[in-house]
């Protein structure tokens, strides 16, 4: 049975449920859809404002957005902002900066990822973020009139797997299918019909700015695939800075004492710098006050006293340019996001920087909105399809024989990506085959991390080495892990989905890779011997199986000969000593090659006899 759904907002048919873009921001949050005519649109929900604040009051009743602001100075304990920070983390990844959060971060060594206490409840960021995306899916459906059950998320570019799979938890719990997740810069570049050519190739550059961050990405787009080169910025650097420069600035002026002013006032002080800050967009001087307190600036003044950090984000600018490998001259456009960018001064000095006149058409707090909606049109098949492309942070592959890894996915593998490798059984009439999924760099298996074991079941008994078992990796654009092994001569199948970081902070990511490389001799070396010590196994079990089946070939002495062999073999294979290990390998293949020629002279008499006899 089809359904049809009539949207009364706009008076059309609905074929299928809507897809809308949301920007989950740190200061900010809002969604996009759109529109009938097929233009991107954020969504206005009548009285209420495009943009609502990140931030949540966890009172008797939980209110978000504006109404929840309100309490950041009357329950700042219990008045949750910047939820986004914390998502994905673990406690050791904030400890730094718990001070710039006023309220209860829990450390939870059972745990690896941060809660939050308000009163006598505990919630993850997830749950927190989940507050925020009900809010505005609830404001889509409201402004709207028909259900929103389907989702495109923004996230920064230099989110890990981990936040990402966070971000995507989050709206699930919100009641919403995230279809994808995508990078901001992206969103941004699309807003601006940047990539929606796959004709096109370019390189850019976004420059994003918000209220309390700073991030700054170099993507080459080809193909119609965005690839992230480089990222840059500063968590702990944005809008806000600003504004309190301007407060510092008018407590110096009329030389307050900070610890005079009761939090209202001093709250009051804080939201008059935001308004100073905003209106020095268009005018030259603000004069205002609060209180019996003057609030004035000058906008020459405001500029010098912003322009240490401006120039702190050109610097990473700079730094995201020679990571990409790449200098000014090579960027193609260059894109503004987040509502800090609206200050002159910034836009100016990232022009001068990229000596070209910057992309500031769209509302730069609206943009990364609006791209994520035209993400959504395109996944609902209402536009050719355009890929994301993202990197695996680290390698990912299976166990093999002696514990050894092999990379199957090598870290820094553009996503979405699928790989595969054919492998076989090491006993004779082996049924079974266990799966083990790691990632990381290291040789060894156990020094990386697991992410999955299963088995393939009902191999049909074959000798060694002629079961053909594929393993395949395919790593979506999400950084969803599936695995599938299938047995090619009988068909058996198996499939396993894993979150290939989830719970892994980057910090950890950072160990892994460390690791690697300062282990990497030791490994090297460990795996020549793991791969001798498997060499001789095979060995061993061959020369078993030729004395089981051909003894009647050999001498009593030939015989005697070759299990001496095997076990002096045998011996050296725990010996941890490669070159032993290869020495007695040899041995016996000098020592048993006769008897093998002697076989196959055999055997090629006794199938000319059985011709014969036919
Ligand atoms: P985020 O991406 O961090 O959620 P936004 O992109 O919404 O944040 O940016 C919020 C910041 O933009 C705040 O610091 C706000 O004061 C600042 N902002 C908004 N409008 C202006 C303006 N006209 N001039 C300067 N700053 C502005
Ligand atoms: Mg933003």
């Amino acid at each position: 049975m089809a359904t049809v759904s009539i949207n009364l907002a706009t008076g059309s048919i609905q074929k299928e449920d809507i897809i809308v873009g949301i920007d989950l921001g740190t200061t900010n949050s809002l969604v996009a859809f759109i529109n009938p005519e097929g233009n991107p649109q954020v969504i206005n929900d009548t009285g209420k404002g495009v943009l609502v604040p990140s931030v949540i009051h966890l009172g008797n009743e939980v209110s978000v957005g504006n109404e929840a602001k309100s309490y950041l100075t009357t329950d700042p304990t219990n008045t949750i902002f910047s939820v986004k920070r914390l998502l994905g983390r673990a406690y050791k990844d904030i400890e730094y900066h718990k001070d710039f959060f006023s309220y209860k971060i829990i450390d939870d060594d059972l745990e690896s990822l941060v809660k939050i206490k308000a009163g006598d409840s505990f919630y993850s960021p997830i749950d927190l973020s989940a507050m925020i995306l009900k809010e505005l899916k609830a404001r889509a459906e409201h402004a709207l009139k028909t259900p929103v059950n389907r989702a495109v998320i923004t996230v920064p570019a230099y989110f890990n797997d981990s936040q990402r799979q966070a971000t995507r938890d989050a709206g699930k719990l919100a009641g919403l299918d995230v279809l994808r997740i995508v990078n901001e810069p992206t969103a941004a570049s699309l807003a601006y019909g940047i990539g929606l050519n796959p004709e096109e190739e370019k390189v850019i550059a976004v420059y994003d700015l918000g209220g309390g961050t700073f991030d700054v990405s170099i993507l080459r787009i080809q193909n119609g695939i965005f690839e992230v080169l480089s990222t840059n910025g500063n968590t702990f650097l944005g809008g806000d800075d600003f504004d309190r420069a301007i407060l510092n600035y008018w407590i110096e002026q009329n030389k307050l004492d900070i610890s005079q002013l009761d939090g209202s006032t001093l709250q009051a002080l804080r939201l008059k710098a935001e308004e100073a800050k905003i209106a020095l967009t268009p005018q030259n001087i603000f004069n205002d006050r609060v209180g019996g307190i003057p609030c004035a600036i000058a906008k020459t003044v405001f500029q010098e006293l912003i322009l240490p950090k401006v120039e702190e984000t050109i610097l990473c600018c700079k730094n995201a340019l020679k990571d990409a490998g790449l200098t000014v001259g090579d960027i193609n456009e260059v894109i503004m996001v987040g509502g800090s960018t609206r200050t002159p001064l910034v836009k100016q000095k990232v022009a001068e920087l990229f000596q070209r006149p910057v992309h500031d058409q769209i509302n730069p707090d609206e943009v990364v909105a609006l791209g994520a909606a035209i993400q959504a049109d395109i996944l609902s098949g209402n536009r050719k399809d355009i890929l994301l492309l993202d990197v695996t942070p680290l390698s990912l592959g299976i166990e093999t024989m002696g514990g050894l890894m092999d990379i199957i996915i090598p870290r820094n593998a553009k996503i979405p990506t699928k790989a595969g490798r054919q492998y076989t059984t090491s006993i004779d009439g082996q049924v079974n085959m266990k799966i083990s999924v790691y990632q990381g760099e290291r040789d060894l298996v156990k020094e990386n991390r697991k992410l999955a074991e299963f088995d393939l079941k009902g191999i049909p008994a074959m000798p060694a080495g002629f079961p053909k078992v594929d393993i395949n990796f395919l790593l979506n654009a999400d950084g969803i892990l599936t695995v599938q092994a299938i047995e090619l001569r009988s068909g058996v199948k198996q499939q396993v989905e894993v979150k290939p970081t989830y719970g892994l902070t980057d910090e950890e990511v950072e160990q892994m890779l460390l690791d690697s490389i300062e282990h990497a001799k030791d490994d090297v070396s460990q795996r020549m011997v793991i791969e001798a010590r498997r060499e001789g196994e095979q060995m061993v079990y061959t020369v078993e199986r030729f004395l089981e089946k051909n003894g009647s070939f050999l001498s009593q002495e030939e015989i005697q000969a070759t299990r001496t062999y095997t076990s002096k073999l045998k011996e050296s294979l725990n010996s941890g000593d490669k070159d032993m290990i290869l020495k007695k390998i040899d041995e016996i293949n000098e020592y048993t090659r006769p008897f093998a020629e002697r076989l196959m002279d055999h055997a090629i008499s006794h199938a000319m006899k059985g011709k014969a006899i036919e």
